[in-house]
Order: structure tokens, then C-alpha cells, then sequence
């Protein structure tokens, strides 16, 4: 019998600190891939953000899911696998944009989904010949795919079971990794399938981690149809267009909508046309909550700092906003540029990147901007984001938003979370700021 290791890297941080609860979410990848692996393969998976890593274990592989900001990790964690003389496979979202780069740290890379290649990857490791890059080509049909959940067993992971019910965005907004991996493609399952993987999972909270769970309108209206029978209650992430479809969102907060995560990303129309978000008008922001309040549905806002059109002044509108409009929970973020995505590009090519494979640097911190922003210093920026956050996550503003009794309190199941989940990010804003990405010291595999 062969063993396979898979391996869910954290961001990193600092030592004999405890990992961002936030952050503790099941990873659906290694479901999946644990799924997709054959009988005659046994598994183990350490989940590096709950729990410490056993190198001593044997084992024939080591499978290592990546995205940019858990790349660091990942390759020393890789490191130290190559050191035993145990070979190493990488892949991942960050893996695809960056193959050359993971190679440097892996046996085999894989580059797109895991699904079309992971068979041939294990075959290759039977043979100890995992050698060089893998391509899939990301155009299988989503049939038939069922997690493999029992991977998760005895993991303390946040509350909230993951299911995705399909795979990538029609938009093509330009800094967006989704778009850059699915290539502005949108795939769903068929909905039977989706279906019978939610009746076998033991919970009624569920996460949808599509990219846009309405990114077919007449597929989302049959999707939450079907869900309407089985009395769950969900939370997702779409585009603000969904708000202009009165049909849609009612059969959304019918079939158990709670929430929705939605990218205003901001409130100059200058800074979308630069982002490609064409399908965001800010002079319907309120409306578009309105017509999503008003079904019962909590947000949560997600905008971006940085971007060219950027003032201390819109900085000010965007916080004042998200407070009047009582939103359940808002990031502010300064604008990430990721590897693979026509805004890094942009970046580079203009030399605007102050840290060039950022995600790669031992003195990057979790909230440092890694370009030169037209409006302020990257200090500046980075103060600001922190501000903004701790401005939106203050306990005036908490008690001044839950006052939004049509979709953040509206039953007591949504006051519970509403309380709970904003008093934890109140207690996080602090310690995500300034998180180093992997350990800290070269060399270092120090453990949880
Ligand atoms: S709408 Fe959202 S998910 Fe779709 S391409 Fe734009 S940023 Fe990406």
C-alpha cells in the first residue's frame, strides 16, 4: 500500500502565537483530492494552521495546495519533506501562475485543476518518477465530483460546511486570480449532484464557495428551487447584479439565503473602469442594497484601498457608507496584485512593484502593500486599510449596524452570528496585522 501526505499551509505567523480563527475553514481542495485518490493509496492530511506537521511519518508523497499568500509556507514546508528525501508535488492556484517558481521547490508541479491529472501524478509516484509540470486544461464537465469529508475528521475547523456548486466568473475583472485561472469560463454541476452532497453532510450551515453563485442566472433560479425543500441555511459570494434581479434574489432568501459577499471594491467610477469591474455602477450601491436588505439578506462588502483615484476623502466616503448602509461585515484591503493577473502585469511593467515576488519575501507582512500607489505612500496605505478596518470592526459602529433589523438581526439566528462574528473580527483586526507569511527565519520548521 502507497501513502500520500496532503498538506494545507498556513499564511504563517509569528511563534507561539495562536492562527487566525477566521482563517480556520475546511479546505474543500484536499477533500476533493483525497476523493480523486484511488483505492491501494493510503492518506494522511495535516491541516498546518490547526495542528503541527509529523515529518517523521512515512510516506510515498507529499501534496502541498498553494495560493499566493500561503506560497512561503508551502515551500518550506516542501523544503523540509526534500530534505528527507520524500518527494513532493505542488499545485494550487499559485502553482499554476508560478509553475517555474514551485519547481524549485517541489518534484512536480501541478498547473490547473487537480482533476484532470492527479490519476497520473499518483501513477508517476508508484513508479518514484514524479518528475516536472502537469498540465490540465481546466474543460472537464463538474460531474460527479463528492469530497471526501472523513479528511476533515477530528479537525477543530470554524463552523460552516463547504460545498461548491461551481467554478469560476463570466466578469473579467482585471486584478481577479478567478478569472485568470478559469479564463472568464463558468462551470456549474449538475444540481442532482449538488443536492445529494448537501443531504450527506451532517450540518445546516452551509458556505458556497462558488466564485459567483449566480453566474448563470437561469442555472441560480433552478439551483435554489431545488434547495428550497431541505430548510438550510447558506451564505455566498456574488456580483451586485444580482440585486437588479427581483426574481432571483427571492428565490435567493427562499431557498435559505443568509448572506452574500459582494466586491464593491469602491465608490469611484475612475477606479472600476481601471480595475475592468464594468459590471459595478456606483450611483446604485444603495439601491442594489436596498433590493438585498430587503429580502433578508446581510452583506458583506469587500473594498479595495489603493487603486489610482484613490483620496483620504473617498477613503472617508467608502468607511461612512458601509456604516450608514449598516453592512454585516466589510473588508478594506489595499488591492492584492496577483501573480498571473493582467494588474500585476501592469504593475511590473510599469515598475511600480516595490517587492517584486512579494509572496516570497521574509520581511512581506500580511496588510504591507508591495507596489507604489498613485495616491499615497505604501505606509500611508497600509495605515489606512488598518483604520479603516478598525473603524468599521469599533463597537459604536457594531451596535450602530446591528440597529439593521431587515438583514443583519432579523431572526435570532442571524443576531447570534451577527454579534459573534463581528466581536471576533474586532479581536482580529490587530492580530492579522503584520502576520509574516510562512515562518519566520530561514530554515526554520518550527511547529504549532
Ligand atoms: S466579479 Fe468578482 S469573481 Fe468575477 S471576475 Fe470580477 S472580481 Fe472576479
Amino acid at each position: 500500500m502507497s501513502h500520500v501526505t496532503f498538506i494545507y499551509p498556513s499564511v504563517g505567523r509569528n511563534p507561539g502565537t495562536k492562527y487566525i480563527r477566521s482563517w480556520q475553514m475546511q479546505p474543500l481542495s484536499i477533500a476533493l483530492l483525497s476523493s480523486l485518490t484511488p483505492a491501494g493509496w493510503d492518506r494522511t492530511f495535516y491541516d498546518d494552521r490547526l495542528e503541527p506537521i509529523d515529518y517523521s511519518k512515512p510516506t510515498d508523497l507529499v501534496a502541498i495546495s498553494i495560493e499566493t499568500f500561503t506560497a512561503r509556507r508551502g515551500y518550506q514546508i516542501a523544503t523540509e519533506y526534500r530534505r528527507l528525501s520524500i518527494p513532493v508535488v505542488i499545485g494550487g492556484y499559485h502553482a499554476t501562475f508560478c509553475p517555474d517558481e514551485a519547481l524549485e521547490y517541489a518534484d512536480g508541479v501541478c498547473i490547473g485543476e487537480a482533476e484532470g491529472i492527479w490519476a497520473e501524478i499518483l501513477h508517476d509516484a508508484s513508479k518514484g518518477r514524479v518528475r516536472g509540470k502537469y498540465h490540465t486544461q481546466n474543460r472537464f464537465e463538474l460531474k460527479n465530483i463528492l469530497p471526501d469529508r472523513t479528511i476533515f475528521h477530528g479537525k477543530n475547523y470554524f463552523k460552516i460546511s463547504l460545498v461548491e456548486t461551481s467554478r469560476g466568473c463570466p466578469n473579467t475583472c482585471n486584478f481577479c486570480s478567478i478569472t485568470a485561472f478559469h479564463k472568464g469560463k463558468y462551470r456549474s454541476r449538475p444540481i442532482t449532484d449538488v443536492i445529494s452532497e448537501i443531504n450527506g453532510v451532517q450540518a445546516n450551515t452551509f458556505f458556497f464557495i462558488d466564485d459567483n453563485i449566480a453566474g448563470d442566472p437561469a442555472r441560480a433560479e433552478e439551483f435554489f428551487t431545488a434547495l428550497m425543500p431541505l430548510n438550510i441555511t447558506w451564505v455566498g459570494q456574488a456580483s451586485i447584479s444580482i440585486a437588479a434581479n427581483e426574481k432571483l434574489l427571492e428565490l435567493m432568501a427562499a431557498s435559505g439565503c443568509a448572506g452574500l459577499l459582494i466586491g464593491f471594491e469602491s465608490l469611484s467610477a475612475e477606479n472600476l473602469v481601471t480595475l475592468g469591474k464594468h459590471i459595478n455602477k456606483t450611483n446604485n450601491y444603495s439601491k442594489a442594497l436596498r433590493a438585498i436588505r430587503e429580502k433578508g439578506i446581510a452583506i458583506y462588502g469587500t473594498f479595495m484601498l489603493g487603486l489610482p483615484h484613490d483620496s483620504k476623502q473617498l477613503l472617508d466616503k467608502t468607511i461612512s457608507f458601509s456604516k450608514k448602509e449598516k453592512i454585516f461585515l466589510a473588508a478594506f484591503n489595499h488591492v492584492v496584485p496577483f501573480p498571473g493577473t493582467p494588474f500585476y502585469q501592469s504593475l511590473a511593467d510599469s515598475g511600480s512593484l516595490t517587492i517584486d515576488k512579494w509572496w516570497l519575501s521574509p520581511d512581506y507582512r500580511f496588510g504591507q502593500s508591495p507596489f507604489s500607489p498613485e495616491c499615497f505612500s505604501a505606509s500611508e496605505l497600509e495605515n489606512l486599510c488598518f483604520k479603516a478596518r478598525r473603524n468599521f470592526f469599533s463597537l459604536p459602529s457594531i451596535i450602530r449596524r446591528a440597529t439593521n433589523f431587515s438583514s443583519n438581526c432579523n431572526t435570532l439566528q442571524k443576531t447570534f452570528l451577527y454579534w459573534s462574528i463581528n466581536l471576533l473580527m474586532l479581536h482580529e483586526v490587530r492580530k492579522k496585522h503584520g502576520i509574516p507569511l510562512g515562518c519566520p527565519g530561514e530554515g526554520e520548521f518550527w511547529h504549532v
